[in-house]
């Protein structure tokens, strides 16, 4: 047995055998060969494996997100079997003697070169395509599966990090828990964990090898350890761990149905915050009232292209077709610093986390905004939605985004389209500059949610993505309370409700505390909801205000 420690993001305990996630990079080495005729049989098989991975990748998108989306592996298909593509790479392994991995290395660099220099925007978009293809045989070639996790049964995922572009694409069935070398606490792939409320643990010194790989571990997320290869004992006493969490479980069950509403009467909404349609069984199975943060990027970030209206429009409704009249807030496209999708073609940046993100982006590229505003609109016909705008930082900005809503709704009349005329818009507070100004906000929009995540980020210069900066990263920083207040205060003074959908709703020790500041809502993990109501239920707040004073 042997055991390494990191820090626990979610606890939980999760048993089961160790899938070393590959990342989608290769570096590949130029190797000289004499049996040039094996290598290019060897390419070949590697498109015929890329092939059936890509005709099953097309049906299982074709089931979890429709025809249309599921289209850019067909055309993946095309391109694996693209004849220009294919001499290249049998021309360089027989006139230089060298192997498959170089040669589709170096035909992919060119092809994709070729394309990006090309004059119309959609050929420049397949660049993109031929780097992911490439990846693909290359992956094929080395026997790594393409999207990293090689089981048919359910594993602990262990990797060095993981981008939400690369979680994004995991099947989310497969995995019992995360374990990463790198990562914040704050990182995305934490947030993903707590939606999925399995156990995991970041700033893990694991190796990334067959050190690990495949082998029987637990993860024990209240400690922050996983032990590979346990012994006997160790299992044990983890596997009758396991049953208790399930018994806790089973007593949380029994919340459901039961209204958020404390000992002396005070009323809270306690809403999920998800990244995609998949997640919408953990909504009901946890009882949500409503989603309080729908991150839409990630449609985004799981596209190869700029989703379309209709494409959007088909996951909204689902979205709010499944909700059946509870509030759905969906925030508009928060893409940058760390959420990066290439056909954006953001310039590099100094301080990506200060740059062009979010709602800049929006504004900056208007066709972009309209369109999902469109979508947005569109699928307010068949439920309750609400639109949620991040990174704001002034009454400005949100002077213009209304404007850019009035414009999208004129014209969705013009079309004869519907849409719901008193949708309600709101805001993140996730700068210090909208907090302090949060009081002339309140009076342009329906609503606050706190990015806590982000606010305290910029409030404490702390960059949230930093792993080494975690022991300064402090949630309840004095600085953070004062500005939860003052934001609620605000909100109220001013005629707009207040919720919370960073990670810090879900700090069970703070449920009390936002309670006395009248928060109106909580958005958070779905796995969250039952432990909150639980404390919702079992508090006094005006004996709690009095006990601090
Ligand atoms: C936040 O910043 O707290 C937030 C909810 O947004 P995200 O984590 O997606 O940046
Ligand atoms: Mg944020």
């Amino acid at each position: 047995m042997v055991i390494y420690e990191g820090k626990a993001v979610f606890e939980g305990v999760a048993i089961g055998k160790i899938s070393v996630y590959a990342k989608n990079e290769q570096s590949v080495k130029r190797v000289k060969v004499d049996d040039t005729a094996a290598e290019i049989d060897r390419y070949a098989k590697a498109r015929e494996k890329a092939i059936d991975q890509l005709k099953a990748l097309y049906e299982k998108a074709v089931k979890e997100v429709g025809e249309a989306s599921a289209e850019i592996f067909e055309a993946h298909q095309l391109m694996v079997d693209d004849e220009d593509y294919i001499e290249s790479v049998e021309n360089i392994i027989e006139s230089e003697e060298v192997n498959a991995e170089y040669a589709v290395a170096v035909t992919g660099d060119n092809f994709a070169k070729m394309f990006s220099e090309m004059e119309e925007e959609y050929f420049r978009g397949r660049a993109a395509d031929i780097k992911d293809i490439t990846e693909r045989i290359l992956n094929a070639l080395s026997g790594e599966g393409a999207d990293g996790i090689v089981s048919d049964e359910p594993v602990i995922v262990v990797a060095d990090d993981l981008a939400p572009s690369e979680t994004v694409q995991m099947d989310k069935d497969m995995i019992l828990s995360f374990v990463t070398v790198h990562g914040s606490a704050n990182s995305h792939t934490s947030i993903l964990a707590k939606t999925m409320s399995i156990p995991a643990i970041i700033g893990c010194p694991i190796p990334l090898s067959d050190e690990v790989n495949g082998k029987l571990a637990i993860v024990d997320g209240y400690e922050g350890k996983i032990y590979v290869e346990p012994d006997e004992d160790i299992l044990a006493a983890k596997k009758k761990l396991l049953l208790e969490e399930e018994e806790k479980k089973n007593l949380l069950e029994r919340l459901k149905g039961k209204e958020n509403v404390t000992l002396d009467g005070q009323k809270i909404n306690l809403y999920a915050n998800i990244g995609n349609t998949k997640d919408l069984g953990l909504v009901l199975k946890n009882d949500a009232g409503g989603i309080g943060l729908f991150r839409s990027e990630f449609i985004y970030l799981g596209s190869d292209n700029y989703p379309t209206e209709d494409e959007q429009f088909a996951i909204y409704k689902q979205v709010a077709q499944t909700l059946a009249g509870k509030k759905v807030i969906i925030r508009t496209l928060d893409i940058g610093a760390d959420k990066q999708a290439d056909y954006f073609e953001l310039p590099k940046e100094e301080n990506p986390a200060m740059g062009l993100r979010a709602i800049r982006i929006c504004l900056t590229r208007p066709e972009v905004f309209k369109t999902q505003l469109r979508a947005i609109l569109r699928a307010s016909a068949f439920g309750k939605i609400s639109i949620m705008f991040p990174m704001i930082i002034s009454v400005d900005e949100v002077k213009k985004i209304k404007s850019i809503v009035e414009e999208v709704k004129k014209e969705l009349d013009a079309d004869g389209l519907a849409y719901d005329k008193d949708i309600e818009l709101g805001i993140m507070i996730e700068t210090p500059a909208a907090v302090m100004i949060a009081d002339e906000l309140a009076e342009e929009v329906d609503f606050f949610s706190v990015g806590t995540n982000d606010l305290t980020q910029y409030t404490l210069a702390i960059d949230r993505q930093n792993q080494s900066l975690d022991e300064f990263y402090d949630s309840h920083h004095p600085a953070i309370m004062r500005m939860l207040k003052m934001i609620a205060d605000d909100a109220h003074r001013h005629g707009a409700w207040a919720g919370i959908c960073g990670e810090l709703g879900a700090d069970l020790s703070l449920t009390k505390e936002f309670l006395a500041m009248r928060y109106d809502e909580l958005s958070v993990s779905p796995g969250r909801i039952l432990p909150i109501r639980k404390t919702v239920l079992e508090t006094n707040v005006s004996e709690y205000k009095k006990s601090k004073q």
